[in-house]
C-alpha cells in the first residue's frame, strides 16, 4: 500500500492510501489505529504534504562506494551517522530554499526508511518489523559549509533541506535491485541501484537503536550513490525510487 499525508479541504490534514480513482481518507494514523473513511478524493483535488512529521531524521553518510570515491573519501568501517532536524522536512513540490550563507548546494536522492513503532536495541533480522515502509528523500547540503565546518550540522540542517515523498511504500523490499536516481531539468545526475548499499537497512537499524530510541514515524536516510551536484533558484529536483515513486521540489532563493 502507499500511504500519503495531505491536506483535503480548507485545513483538514489526514492520511490516505492511494487507490486506482484517487486517494482514500483514513481516519487517524498508520503509527497507532486508523481505519478508511468513505471519502475519496481526486489526485488534482489532493495537496500532498512530507508522508510524515519525524521527531529525528538520522541519516547515514558514504554508504555507497561510488559516492565516497567522487568525495575522495574511502568507506567507513562502521555505518557513519548524523542528524537532520524535524524543521528541515518538506513535502512533494514545496520549494527548496537556498540559503544566503552558501554558493554550492547540493542534491542527495536516498532511500528513507520510516520507522513505525518504538525501536531500540533492534537485531538486524527483526528490523522489519519495526519499519512502516519507505519513501524518497532527498538529503540537500551545503557542500562549502561542510568542508568549512567539519562537521555537518549547519550543511545539512538549513529548513526546507529534507524532501520527503511522495508516498509510503509498505511493500517495499530494498533488497532488490531497484534503481535509485536524481534529475534536474530532466539531465540525469545520480543513478545508483539499492543492492549497493554498503551497510544494509537491518544493520543500519542495528547501529543506530543500540544508540537512540527511534520513535513511531522517524526517518533513517541511507546514503547517496555517486553524482552529488549542485542545484540553483529556478531549477526543479527529481529524485526517483523504482517501486516507490517521484519526488518532485522546485529550488527558490531567499
Ligand atoms: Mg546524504
Amino acid at each position: 500500500m502507499k500511504i500519503v499525508r495531505l491536506r483535503s479541504g480548507r485545513d483538514d490534514i489526514t492520511y490516505g492510501g492511494v487507490e486506482e480513482e484517487g486517494i482514500r481518507l483514513y481516519r487517524g494514523t498508520p503509527f497507532v489505529a486508523w481505519e478508511p473513511t468513505e471519502s475519496l478524493v481526486t489526485f488534482e483535488e489532493a495537496e500532498l504534504l512530507a508522508p510524515v512529521l519525524p521527531t529525528k531524521i538520522v541519516a547515514i553518510g558514504k554508504n555507497y562506494a561510488d559516492h565516497a570515491a567522487e568525495m575522495d573519501s574511502v568507506m567507513p568501517d562502521e555505518p557513519l551517522m548524523f542528524l537532520k532536524p524535524a524543521t528541515s522536512v518538506i513535502g512533494p513540490h514545496q520549494p527548496i530554499v537556498l540559503p544566503s550563507q552558501s554558493t554550492n548546494v547540493h542534491h542527495e536522492v536516498e532511500l528513507a526508511a520510516v520507522v513505525g513503532k518504538v525501536a531500540k536495541n533492534v537485531s538486524a533480522e527483526n528490523a522489519s518489523d519495526y519499519l512502516l515502509g519507505y519513501t524518497v528523500a532527498n538529503d540537500v547540503t551545503a557542500r562549502d559549509l561542510q568542508a568549512a565546518d567539519g562537521q555537518w550540522t549547519r550543511a545539512k540542517g538549513f529548513d526546507t533541506f529534507c524532501p520527503l515523498g511522495p508516498a509510503i511504500e509498505t511493500e517495499f523490499d530494498p533488497g532488490q535491485g531497484w534503481t535509485i536516481s536524481c534529475s534536474v531539468n530532466d539531465g540525469l545526475r545520480q543513478e545508483g541501484v539499492l543492492t549497493d548499499l554498503h551497510f544494509g537497512v537491518g544493520e543500519l537499524l542495528e547501529h543506530v537503536t543500540a544508540v537512540m530510541t527511534l520513535l513511531p514515524g522517524d526517518v533513517l536516510l541511507t546514503g547517496t550513490p555517486a553524482g552529488v551536484g549542485p542545484i540553483e533558484a529556478g531549477d526543479v529536483v527529481e529524485c526517483s525510487i523504482e517501486g516507490i515513486g517521484t519526488l518532485r521540489n522546485p529550488v527558490g532563493k531567499r
